[in-house]
């Protein structure tokens, strides 16, 4: 049988994966400060968090790699995996086990493996898939849709829980360029990935009235992706999941 997994959403892109006891944490955000807010209460403070087994970063923005704040982590031996380049201020938070990974490489969190897949946003990013006893999530961060993600649905044929950014964010003074996926680019990477359960992450966040009116534009939100998703991804189930709020997920062997 495989093994139990608990998904709790903290807020944004930050969650924490239960695997049975081992437990791994993406992208940690957890201070705000001005033109960055979750816009959604955090579901587990910073201070609050259990002992860890693992950190994934998928890249160095700010509200996906927070460290002035989670250098406060008491634990410094937690192992860390990042996107190439990352590791220096992983390091110069005082975290001595960064691993930097390139698309398909792995490392392991325990028992639990890490594997980097492709992404692409406005910096060099990873996703990641994560496996224990045959419970496998995929982790979004805050990729755009690529092509290459059609091979994460060929190497992890099985995949229990998706966590997919959905907020389609465009910048302004770029021309609106977009640099997140859009509910609807969400709902497609469903149907590729097909995964048992998908849950939005990536769609409260606000950069303050100002900020959000002349740079920054949402495009997506949770419950677009969900209505498209039943469209597009029917064998998904799709749940909205208020911050910490505990998802147990059974996944299927
Ligand atoms: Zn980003």
């Amino acid at each position: 049988m495989p093994g139990a997994l608990t998904l709790t959403r903290v807020a944004h892109a930050t969650t924490l994966l239960d695997f049975s006891g081992e437990l791994i944490l993406t992208d940690p955000w957890f201070s705000e400060k001005p033109g960055y807010y979750h816009g959604e209460p955090l579901g587990v403070r910073r201070q609050d968090l259990p002992r860890l087994t693992g950190v994934a970063g998928s890249h160095g923005h700010y509200d996906h790699f927070d460290m002035a704040d989670f250098a406060a982590y008491p634990d410094k031996n937690v192992p860390f995996a990042v996107k190439s380049g990352m590791a220096r201020a992983a390091h110069e938070a005082g975290f001595h086990q960064v691993t930097e990974l390139e698309p398909w490489q792995t490392a392991m969190f325990g028992n639990v493996k890490v594997t980097a897949t492709p992404a692409k946003h406005g910096v060099p990013e990873n996703c990641y898939v994560l496996e224990k006893d045959g419970a496998t999530v995929f982790f979004g961060g805050d990729t755009l849709l690529i092509p290459e993600l059609r091979k994460v649905a060929r190497r992890f044929p099985s995949i229990d829980l998706a966590l997919l950014p959905v907020n389609g964010l465009q910048i302004r003074p770029m021309f609106n360029r977009q640099v997140v996926m859009n509910a609807k680019e969400a709902a497609e990477l469903c149907a590729i990935l097909r995964p048992r359960v998908a849950v939005p992450t990536h769609y409260a966040f606000t950069a303050g009235p100002i900020r959000d009116r002349l740079l920054l534009k949402y495009t997506g939100t949770a419950d677009e992706f969900a209505r498209e998703a039943a469209r597009r991804a029917p064998e998904t189930t799709v749940r909205i999941l208020p911050p910490g709020e505990p998802l147990a997920i059974h996944p299927t062997g």
